[in-house]
């Protein structure tokens, strides 16, 4: 008899994403010509000088305090008051967390009762609603216009005596889009009318292609909560190291779920955190320009395959491709795709989104490229 999985865990599967990653990871490893654009994650190494300074610290091997080194905390709070304005934000709203994950879940642990529903705006990233879920609440569902942007008078509907609060993400994983100055304006005006909760995950702010970027947690809502972290900004997914920003009461609940089921960030990352913060969190070397460059080249490609809808992201490093006119069954034109073509995409299903593929275009140019060939020819293909 197979030991008896709890009720909490309901239907909750493991990350698409990361499933898939595998699992093109392994078809790589038995031999097969992959080409994975499933990733979340920078392709480049863990910047030199990241690599220098932990080298120097390796010595150390203790717990640190549940919320991070005050080092760390006082450089990420003074960091992001500088790029916020925000003045509340002090280090003891900071709590220092293994990934952004962690951040958000023990969040959602500190805020949610039973019942309670959260605003998302889909297509979403996954492990928001298994996150929701798992904390005892409900996922409200407000899906994005026809660009991927915010539909505020949607938002404003959703709202009811049981909702808690929003999760915003901007620039946005799947889609890449940012949301101007005035709709989140229009946002904070409909929050700051009531008590709601303004989660906002700002884990991609320094990958921006436009000008006009707004940092959502810049605008002051009533009750912000911000998620970031390195993973993304500097290429240290792997090293599990991000944290949280939130008035004290919940950065004192966040610290204390932690000191349960987590303790400290790993040590050495939160070394890594520290330079990357000297550094004012800028992506290490050449990163933007090489992700504008790869950006510019599936806009290009792509036109090869008019059934393929694009809007071009503002930020991050996704393309969310609408495949709608081509199949009905996004997961199995993802299936085929990686059998008969050996190219890994991640199918909208994992956003709440089908009809749809995620492309991530962070990988090396020439292996971008063949992909984009491949996925043309699979696409236009009349037999498919
Ligand atoms: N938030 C968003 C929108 C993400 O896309 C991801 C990772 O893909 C995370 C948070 C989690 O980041 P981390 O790897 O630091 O836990």
């Amino acid at each position: 008899m197979p030991i008896k999985i709890s009720l909490r865990m309901g239907g909750l599967r493991e990350s698409a994403t990361l499933e898939l990653n595998a699992r093109a990871k392994q078809l790589a490893k038995d031999g097969k010509n992959i080409y994975n654009l499933t990733a979340g994650e920078l392709a480049s190494d863990t910047p030199l000088d990241i690599q220098e300074h932990v080298t120097k610290v390796l010595d150390q091997n203790k717990y640190t305090p549940v919320a991070g080194l005050p080092e760390l905390r006082q450089l990420i709070a003074d960091h992001y008051q500088a790029m916020s304005g925000q003045t509340w934000i002090k280090a003891s709203n900071v709590v220092v967390t293994a990934g952004a994950k962690p951040a958000e879940y023990a969040v959602l642990m500190a805020l949610i009762d039973p019942g309670d529903e959260i605003i998302v705006i889909s297509p979403y990233w996954g492990s928001y609603k298994n996150m929701i879920e798992l904390a005892g609440g409900k996922v409200k569902e407000v899906p994005a216009n026809a660009d991927f942007q915010l539909d505020i008078d949607a938002i404003s509907k959703a709202i009811n005596s049981r909702t808690k609060g929003i999760i915003v993400n901007s620039p946005n994983n799947p889609t890449g889009a940012t949301y101007p100055k005035d709709d989140l304006l229009k946002l904070k005006q409909v929050l700051d009318s009531t008590n709601l909760i303004f989660i906002t995950d700002e884990i991609y702010c320094t990958l921006i292609y436009g000008k006009d970027y707004c940092l959502p947690s810049s605008l002051n809502f009533k009750n912000t909560i911000i998620i970031n972290g390195f993973s993304k900004s500097q290429a240290l997914t792997g090293w599990r190291i991000g944290y949280l920003i939130a008035p004290d009461e919940v950065a004192a609940a966040a610290t204390n779920i932690l000191s349960h089921i987590n303790g400290n960030a790993p040590l050495p990352s939160q070394h890594a955190g520290i330079t990357a913060m000297q550094n004012d969190d800028r992506p290490p070397g050449t990163t933007l320009e090489l992700l504008q460059k790869q950006r510019d080249i599936v806009i290009n490609k792509l036109q090869k395959a008019p059934d393929i809808k694009l809007i071009a992201p503002n930020g991050a490093f996704y393309f969310f491709l609408d495949i709608s006119k081509v199949t009905s069954d996004s997961a199995k034109w993802c299936a085929d795709l990686l059998d008969k073509y050996g190219v890994a995409l991640v199918p909208g299903e994992a956003f709440a989104a089908p009809g749809y593929v995620r492309l991530t275009f962070v990988c090396e140019q020439n292996t971008l490229v063949e992909a984009l060939d491949r996925i043309v020819e699979f696409t236009n293909r009349k037999d498919r």
